[in-house]
């Protein structure tokens, strides 16, 4: 009751009225109409408000451009105005108005061309929201996601980084269990051994996997491309599953279509990675029956061919419903494989992610019980470097093999590494240091250069720099492989910032330099596969063993007493240079003498003296170091040194 008598007062004094003026004046938006020269003649008291202007200071006055800051003005001017004419209407645009006192707020704009009577321009309307807000929360979202990146780029870096430290304790415990064979193990032990050794290499290949994939998710993997020869490259890829594939009754087939060309530019480690990934997935999931790698070319564009690269098989195929599963972190086709068959679940999702960099992708067909075939399609630049066979046709008396230049200070390295090149019809050159290295990358077109990284005079890192800066194009983009004993940290940026193209594990396997090489041109077929197949019994506490200095130099005695002679100086310095270190205390140059002579004392299997260093440097890092401890151990390393001196100079006796 009495509010409808309310109702009725408010009635008569015509407060019930809602008057359209009101609306426009407090509506949530701001309302304004100009000339179509810009100049103000009507606005809301909204946007007065958000302004903070009075009417008379705006009204006949000022123009929007006025209000404006100069980017949005001269878009105003260029863009807004002109479009409106001509269509008729602006939605949506952005646009920052500036406030009285000077700062600026976001609107967003709409306005509609008012024509007259005759069609010409009249007037514009315009309604402006306040987008302050949003902007903020755009903001925030944006800073939110830049922080997960980040988080998940921090997770990479770490994976990254414990990965790789997680290698080293795994590579200790694979050649310890390579020793434990030769030590007359009961047939139970062997068994036990067995296992042991499996789960080792599955592990090793988990955390190399591991390692790959956080490096390419933390973006710290990029493409390197060089000329290369992708025949030779794909022939010897094939070439390393030949043992395999025998192994299994498995036949292997290579078709390379004739018009796909012989050099391209092209990150071969990354195109060998993704190869030797397919191929090993090939092998292993087929049990009858072969695996074949198909190159073909696709219509070709000019100046890039698209090749396509198939790996197919005729082996247990994958169900339709895993196909697109296969290519995701960790996954494999069922949950059994991984003990039937082994492998991380790892592989595809490095090779899809490798594919990614290049702008392509693995597809994959397959039936179940008859095979698969995965394939992917590079788009690759034809190089205008001449076929690798050709140039070198050119150079009297190298006709064939890669032409390589050895940067490398340690004597016993350079020793080893050119009785392996020899053998494989390399021809090399030796530079002592990082300095003669860059000199000689000057004057000889090489192929390939493996570089040592700690040098005396100059080290790698440097050396490949002044190479990238050559100024004759050809030369400065040799292929640089860093040759390296151990990781120092921040190793990886400085292999990239420096233009190394990879790197290769000291003590290294013979077998995977020869691949190294191999893909970098035509290089005989491997000798030396087999060896590390037939370890040499060693008795388990001799000091030393030169069997592996027999294998090295089978047939050439010469070469033998060269190899021992070296190898003496090399050993007398180092000890000279380690008891030295140890007196002094100083850890980093003890260290750095260990490295030094690591290959030295793995060639001689001199496993005492190794693990006596790798204990006097483990006492070097307690605080403080125990005197007596140290004064035993340079007794034990100065005995061990005169040891294996002793017995590598019985070697060198006439008549031995
Ligand atoms: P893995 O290390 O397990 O081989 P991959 O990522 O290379 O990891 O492969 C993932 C899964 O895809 C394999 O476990 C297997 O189930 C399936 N797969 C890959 N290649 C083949 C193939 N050629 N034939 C059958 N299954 C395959």
């Amino acid at each position: 009751m009495e509010n409808k008598e309310h109702i009725t007062r408010l009635a008569r004094q015509g407060l019930l009225e809602e008057r359209i003026e009101d609306l426009y004046d407090q509506a949530p938006c701001g309302y304004f109409s100009t000339l179509p020269d810009g100049t103000f003649i009507k606005t809301n008291g909204t946007f007065l408000k958000w302004l903070g202007y009075d009417a008379s200071q705006l009204l006949f006055v000022r123009r929007l451009q006025d209000l404006l800051p100069v980017g949005d003005s001269i878009f105003y001017e260029t863009h807004y105005h002109p479009l409106l004419l001509m269509q008729g209407f602006i939605s949506e645009v952005n646009l920052s108005l500036r406030h009285q006192a000077g700062k600026t707020i976001p609107v967003l704009v709409n306005t509609r061309l008012v024509k007259d009577a005759d069609g010409r321009p009249a007037l514009l309307r315009t309604t402006v929201f306040d987008i302050t807000d949003r902007k903020k929360y755009e903001l925030e979202l944006l800073r939110a996601r830049k922080k997960a990146e980040e988080g998940a780029r921090v997770k990479a870096e770490f994976l990254a980084t414990v990965s790789h430290e997680i290698r080293t304790p795994i590579n200790a415990i694979v050649g310890i269990a390579h020793l434990l064979r030769d030590t007359g193990l009961s047939p139970r032990q062997a068994e036990l051994l067995s296992v042991l050794e499996v789960s080792t290499e599955t592990l090793l290949r988990l955390v190399n996997n591991i390692l790959d994939f956080s490096k390419i998710e933390a973006g710290r993997v990029s493409l390197q491309e060089e000329s290369t020869n992708i025949r030779n490259l794909v022939g010897s890829v094939l070439h390393g599953f030949g043992a395999k594939a025998a192994e299994k009754g498995l036949s292997i087939r290579l078709k390379i279509d004739e018009r796909v060309p012989e050099q391209v530019y092209v990150d071969s480690l990354k195109l060998v990675q993704v190869l030797n990934n397919l191929l090993s997935n090939a092998v292993k999931f087929t049990e009858q029956g072969h695996v074949a790698v198909r190159v073909a070319l696709q219509e070709q564009t000019p100046g890039t061919v698209p090749v396509v690269f198939e790996v197919a098989d005729t082996g247990i195929g994958i169900a339709p419903d895993k196909r697109g599963l296969i290519f995701e972190e960790f996954a494999q086709a069922s949950a059994g494989i991984d003990r039937a068959y082994g492998g991380t679940g790892l592989g595809l999702a490095i090779s899809q992610r490798l594919l990614g960099m290049y702008g392509s992708e693995l597809k994959v067909e397959s039936e179940p019980g008859t095979g698969s075939s995965f394939s992917f399609t590079l788009s690759l630049k034809i190089s205008e470097e001449a076929p690798r066979a050709a140039r070198q046709a050119g150079r009297a008396g190298a006709a064939r093999g890669v032409r390589l230049l050895l940067v490398e200070d340690n004597k016993i390295n350079v020793y080893v590494l050119s009785q392996y090149l020899a053998n494989w019809g390399v021809a090399f050159d030796v530079a002592g240091n990082g300095q003669e290295g860059v000199e000689k990358a000057g004057r000889e077109a090489y192929d390939l250069i493996l570089m040592d990284l700690q040098m005396p005079v100059m080290d790698g890192y440097e050396a490949a720099r002044r190479i990238r800066n050559m100024r004759e194009g050809k030369r400065s983009k040799v292929p640089i492989i860093a040759l390296t004993a151990s990781a120092q940290p921040d190793y990886e940026g400085k292999l990239t910032a420096s233009g190394i193209n990879g790197v290769l594990a000291k003590p290294f396997n013979p077998e995977e330099l020869y691949r190294l090489i191999a893909s970098y041109g035509p290089v005989p077929a491997l000798p030396i596969a087999g060896q590390a197949a037939a370890p040499h019994p060693q008795r388990p506490d001799a000091p030393f063993d030169l069997s592996t200095f027999d294998d090295l130099m089978a047939d050439d005695p010469e070469g033998m007493r060269d190899l021992i002679s070296v190898t003496v100086k090399a050993l007398r310095q180092a000890c000279a240079e380690l008891t030295k270190a140890l007196r002094e205390r100083n850890r980093q140059l003890f260290t750095r003498w260990v490295q030094h002579t690591e290959t030295s004392l793995e060639l001689l299997q001199a496993k005492q003296l190794y693990a006596t260093l790798e204990q006097a440097m483990a006492l070097l890092s307690t605080v403080p170091v125990d005197p007596e401890q140290l004064e035993l151990a340079e007794h034990l390393i100065g005995t061990q040194f005169r040891v294996i001196l002793q017995g590598l100079a019985e070697r060198l006796k006439p008549g031995e």
